[in-house]
């Protein structure tokens, strides 16, 4: 019988320079082994090795032209993993950390959150080298125009349909969209995130913040605790970490810190709603984080993360992968309150820190159910473009609110077994579960 060990030791040999597809590879691995071991027909028919191999990976040259008029040359992805439960899904990211082992760990990753929300949604995802910041909106719209170029060959409503990530807003999609339309792809459904005025769902910006909120109220309520008044540490200043810190705020909780790749800004009493705002607003003037702290009652300091912060309840991971390691774990845990980390971000903790929150009996909600619900979002939003008929914001958070509570209650009903429910085991398996029986019903 497929040890986990000679099963992971495979995958690093045909994978030997895709460290975070072999991290996310293990993380999951461990979690459904005993499922495996409880299903041996699931092993010998090898359903893991299946799942960490994409269907297809394609890559390709990307050449645009900067206002100056030089030519520059970056390289495009789109890793279509799998699509045994419906067209691939996932987004595209353009920043300058792109290469294939990291759009291999996040096609991975988004198959299994694909799965869990219940919907006919495969996995995939894709990007460029390129980073749209400090670019004007002429070069980001050349440079759009250009990926679509190759894009536009392998996506379609019923074959593969991408979104924004990292460096993908709704500017962004609007170029790519736009490109698409122009180049001969007239179907509204060939990409989510679209602006409401041009066949986009409502919410879908805010859905992947407001859905990691409201898991984690329904993972406190679960163990008999609220979030309202609790301190809580956001990372990042994106879509993903505004959107958050608004929605928990709402929910009465006290939000000390976003931050950026160059820092922190720190409200010790807590950020208010109207100066969310006015970050949002700075950022969308082109300001970044460190500009606007001061105007917004909040200190920067420069180079550090919101994990030292003091007497934090709650952690909100909502940057990038690997960014909360080990040594932050220990920061967290060292007032002795910390109650949940949920990962807005995908995999943005390490193993380590992973496992120093489990050993200390930290609710940890892993990002492939916490931010499920961008996805799940984008999963309405093909659903109202195949209609042809606008869904109204009330609906879309009603819908967004009974998918992350599906997906809390598959996660308790697959890692419930003791009193502290183990959400990432329970992700996992409830993931795997879903693929392993569709796979197996369909021959
Ligand atoms: P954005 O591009 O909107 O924001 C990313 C934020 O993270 C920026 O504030 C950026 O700061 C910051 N950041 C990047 N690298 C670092 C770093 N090393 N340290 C600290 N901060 C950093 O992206 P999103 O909010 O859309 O995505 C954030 C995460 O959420 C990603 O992991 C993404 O895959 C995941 N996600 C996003 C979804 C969505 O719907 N958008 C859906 C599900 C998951 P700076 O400007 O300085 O780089």
């Amino acid at each position: 019988m497929q040890t986990i060990e000679n099963f992971l030791r495979d995958v690093e040999r045909r994978n030997p320079h895709a460290p975070h597809l072999l991290q996310a590879v293990e993380e999951v691995a461990r979690g459904v082994w005993p499922l495996l071991h409880a299903n041996p027909q699931w092993l010998d028919a090898g359903i893991m090795e299946r799942l960490v191999e994409p269907d297809r990976s394609i890559s390709f040259r990307v050449r645009w032209r900067d206002d100056a008029g030089q030519v520059h040359v970056d390289r495009g992805y789109r890793v279509q993993q799998n699509r045994l439960l419906g067209p691939y899904k996932g987004g595209l990211r353009f920043a300058d950390h792109v290469d294939e082992g990291v759009m291999r760990f996040l096609a991975f990753e988004q198959t299994f959150k694909g799965a869990l929300t219940g919907l006919p949604l495969g996995g995939a995802k894709g990007g460029a080298t390129f980073d749209p910041r400090g670019r004007s909106a002429e070069e980001v719209r050349r440079f759009c125009y250009a990926f679509m170029t190759e894009l536009r060959h392998h996506i379609g409503p019923d074959k593969d349909v991408p979104a924004g990530d990292i460096g993908v807003g709704e500017r962004e999609v609007g170029f790519l969209y736009g490109a698409y339309r122009e180049l001969g792809g007239l179907a509204a459904g060939a990409m989510t995130g679209k602006a409401v005025a041009w066949g986009g769902i409502p919410l879908r910006t805010e859905a992947t913040g407001y859905g990691l909120i409201y898991m984690v109220c329904t993972a406190l309520a679960h163990h008999d605790r609220a979030l309202e008044g609790l301190r809580c540490a956001v990372s990042g200043a994106g879509n993903v970490a505004r959107h958050a810190a608004a929605k928990a705020l709402e929910m009465g909780a006290r939000v000390v810190s976003l931050s950026n790749s160059q820092g922190v800004a720190h409200w010790p009493d807590g950020l208010r709603a109207e100066q969310l705002e006015q970050v949002a607003d700075a950022q969308s003037n082109g300001a970044r984080l460190s500009d606007v702290a001061s105007k917004v009652g909040a200190s920067f300091e420069a180079s550090a993360k919101p994990w030292d912060l003091p007497d934090i309840d709650v952690a909100l991971p909502c940057a990038t992968q690997n960014e909360l390691g080990a040594n932050d774990a220990k920061a967290l845990l060292a007032s002795g309150r910390l109650q949940l980390v949920a990962e807005g971000a995908n995999m943005p903790c390490t193993s380590d820190a992973t496992q120093a929150f489990v050993d200390a009996g930290v609710l940890l909600l892993p990002g492939k159910a916490a931010n499920a619900g961008g996805v799940a979002t984008s999963g309405l939003e093909m659903s109202q473009n195949a209609q042809r008929k606008p869904w109204t914001r009330d609906t879309v958070d009603e819908e967004l609110k009974a998918c992350m509570r599906r997906i809390h209650d598959r996660c308790v009903e697959f890692g419930g077994e003791s009193s502290t429910v183990d959400y990432a085991a329970g992700a996992n398996r409830a993931a795997f579960h879903r693929l392993a029986t569709t796979m197996e019903a369909l021959g």
